[in-house]
C-alpha cells in the first residue's frame, strides 16, 4: 500500500486530535542529543495526543495505512532513538503530564508518560519521599522516555536504573490496543515479565502512556566525599577500595583528567594543581549512618589522593550535583560537537578501559576523554569533535567501533545506560550468540509485525 501523503496524514490525524495538536514536523522535532554529530531526520507529521484513547487512536490508524510511528519524550537521547529516520509520524507524550494517583503514605505514585523526570522527583521530594532515578538532563527528560531506556544516573549504583522503580505500566502497542501490565502492586510474577521487555524497549514495542512508580522515603541526609588524584591508576585504586571496604554508598562517580580539563573550571571551590582524576562518592541514609560513610570514604578514597574535600552544607551539596549534571554539556562546548558512548564493563577492568579509551582517540587523532558511573564500570568514552569538519566526525565513528570492540573484548557491553537507538544498530551481534539475536528480532515481529514502530531503531545485527 503506498503510503499516504503528509498532508493526508496531517488532516487524518487532525480529524482523531482536533487541529492544533497535529502539524507538520517541526525542527525541534526531527533531532535528539545527537543533533551535533549531524542527524536530523525528516517526517510527515507531528502528533501530541492527550490521552492514552488519542495514542490508540494514533496507532490504530497509522497501523492501518502503514505510517511509521516515533515515540517521542523530551527529545534528550544520545542515540537518535527519537530521530524519525524513515518519515512517518512523531508521536509527542509531552501533553501527557497527569498525575492520576498519588499515595505518599504507601510510597507510590502513578503518572503520565509525559511528566518530566525533574517534576515526578520534586512531587516525590516535596512529600518526603525519593524517586532515585537522575539522568542528568532531568528538566527536559520524560518519565516514559527514562522507562523506554531503562535510564540509569549516578545513584543507579546504589538504587538501580528506571526500571527497578517501575511496578507497572499502561502502552498502547500495534495495531492499537491499550495493555495494562503489573500496577500498583510490589511485586508480580504471573506471566512473562512483559513490563521488562517494554523497559529499555525505546519505542520499538509498544508506546508508554502511564507507569506505576515505587518511591522510597527521603534519606535523611546525603553526603559526598571528593578525591583528586594524579591519575587514573591512582583513582581506579581509590574506586577499588571503596567496594573493597564494603563502603555502601550511593553513588560512584569518575572523571578522568580530560572531562576535568573540560569541565573542572566551574568546579565548585577549584580543582588542585595537578590533578589528573576525581573520584565522587556519596554516602546517605540516616544523618548519623551518613556521616560515618563519609568518614570512611574520607580514608577509603584519599590514599595517594592530592586532595580530599567532604561537604557538609546542603548547600554545597547540591552545588556538586548540579555541576555533575552539566559535565556532559562542558565537555560538548569545548569542541561545539563530541561523539560520546556509554560503553560498560566488569569493575576490574575500569582502568584498562579508561586508557584504552585515551589512546583510541590518539590513535584517530582526536581528543578524548572519559568520565561516568565508575560504580557500575558505566563510563561515557567520548572523542572531541568540530561539528562542521566531516573528516573528524568520520575518525570519531570509527573511534567509537573500537571502543565497542573494547567493550565485549573486555567481557563489558556496547550500551550501559544510553541504549541502541539508531546509532548502535546492528551492534548487539558484536555480544551476543546468533540464536539470542534470533529471539530478539523475533519480540519485535509478536509486538510489531508491520515493523511499524520506530523503524531502524534498536536492530540486533543488520
Ligand atoms: C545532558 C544530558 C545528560 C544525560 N545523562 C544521562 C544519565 O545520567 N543517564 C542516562 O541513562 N541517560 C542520560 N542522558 C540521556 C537521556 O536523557 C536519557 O536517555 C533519557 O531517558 C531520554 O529521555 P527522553 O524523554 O528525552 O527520551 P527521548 O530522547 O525523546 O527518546 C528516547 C527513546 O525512547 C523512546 N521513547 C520516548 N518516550 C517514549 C514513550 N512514552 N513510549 C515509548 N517510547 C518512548 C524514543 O522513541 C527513543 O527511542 C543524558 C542526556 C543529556 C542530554
Amino acid at each position: 500500500m503506498p503510503r499516504p501523503r503528509s498532508a493526508e496524514i496531517q488532516a487524518e490525524l487532525g480529524k482523531l486530535l482536533g487541529r492544533g495538536a497535529v502539524g507538520p514536523a517541526r525542527t525541534a522535532y526531527l533531532t535528539d542529543a545527537t543533533e551535533r554529530r549531524g542527524i536530523k531526520g525528516s517526517a510527515d507529521a507531528v502528533a501530541l495526543p492527550a490521552t492514552t484513547e488519542e495514542v490508540a487512536g494514533i496507532v490504530a490508524w497509522c497501523y492501518e495505512h502503514e505510517v511509521p510511528i516515533v515515540p517521542r519524550g523530551g527529545g534528550t537521547g544520545f542515540a537518535a532513538g527519537a530521530v524519525p529516520l524513515d518519515g512517518g509520524v512523531v508521536l509527542g507524550l509531552e501533553r501527557m503530564t497527569r498525575v492520576r494517583d498519588f499515595e505518599p503514605l504507601l510510597w507510590r505514585i502513578c503518572v503520565e508518560a509525559g511528566l518530566s523526570t525533574a517534576e515526578v522527583r520534586r512531587l516525590a521530594r516535596e512529600n518526603g519521599l525519593f524517586f532515585p532515578p537522575d539522568p542528568g538532563a532531568a528538566e527536559q527528560s520524560q518519565i516514559g522516555g527514562n522507562i523506554a531506556t531503562n535510564a540509569g544516573g549516578p545513584h543507579a549504583f546504589k538504587y538501580g536504573a528506571t526500571g527497578a522503580w517501575v511496578t507497572g505500566l499502561e502502552a498502547v502497542v500495534p495495531p492499537g490496543e491499550v495493555v495494562e501490565i503489573g500496577g500498583a502492586v510490589r511485586k508480580d510474577v504471573a506471566g512473562y515479565d512483559l513490563k521488562s521487555l517494554l523497559i529499555g524497549s525505546e519505542g520499538t514495542l509498544g508506546v508508554i502512556t502511564a507507569a506505576w512508580l515505587k518511591l522510597l522515603p527521603a534519606p535523611e541526609a546525603t553526603l559526598p566525599v571528593i578525591a583528586f588524584h594524579a591519575g587514573a591508576e591512582a583513582g581506579c585504586r581509590a574506586i577499588a577500595g571503596v567496594l573493597g571496604a564494603g563502603l555502601t554508598v550511593a553513588a560512584l562517580e569518575y572523571l578522568d583528567g580530560g572531562a576535568l580539563d573540560a569541565a573542572g573550571g566551574s568546579f565548585p571551590g577549584g580543582i588542585p594543581e595537578g590533578a589528573g582524576f576525581m573520584v565522587i562518592a556519596e554516602a546517605d541514609g540516616t544523618k548519623a549512618d551518613a556521616e560515618r560513610v563519609q568518614r570512611q570514604l574520607v580514608e577509603a578514597v584519599g590514599i595517594d589522593a592530592l586532595a580530599v574535600r567532604a561537604p557538609t552544607r546542603r548547600r554545597e551539596v547540591e552545588a556538586l550535583w548540579r555541576w555533575r549534571d552539566g559535565v556532559s554539556i562542558a565537555i560538548e562546548a569545548r569542541r561545539g560537537g563530541k561523539v560520546s558512548e556509554d560503553i560498560v564493563v566488569p569493575l576490574d577492568r575500569i582502568q584498562e578501559a579508561i586508557e584504552e579509551t585515551a589512546a583510541i582517540g590518539e590513535r584517530h587523532r582526536l581528543e578524548a576523554c572519559s568520565w561516568g558511573h565508575a560504580g557500575d564500570g558505566n563510563l561515557h568514552s567520548t572523542f572531541l569533535v568540530a561539528p562542521d569538519d566531516d573528516g573528524e566526525l568520520e575518525r570519531a565513528r570509527r573511534a567509537a567501533e573500537e571502543l565497542f570492540e573494547l567493550a565485549v573484548r573486555l567481557g563489558g557491553s556496547i550500551s550501559g545506560e544510553h541504549g541502541i537507538g539508531w546509532l548502535k544498530r546492528g551492534q548487539l551481534a558484536r555480544q551476543w550468540p546468533a540464536r539470542a539475536l534470533e529471539l530478539h528480532e523475533a519480540v519485535k515481529r509478536v509486538f510489531d509485525p508491520k515493523g511499524l514502530l520506530n523503524p531502524g531503531k534498536k536492530i540486533a545485527a543488520l
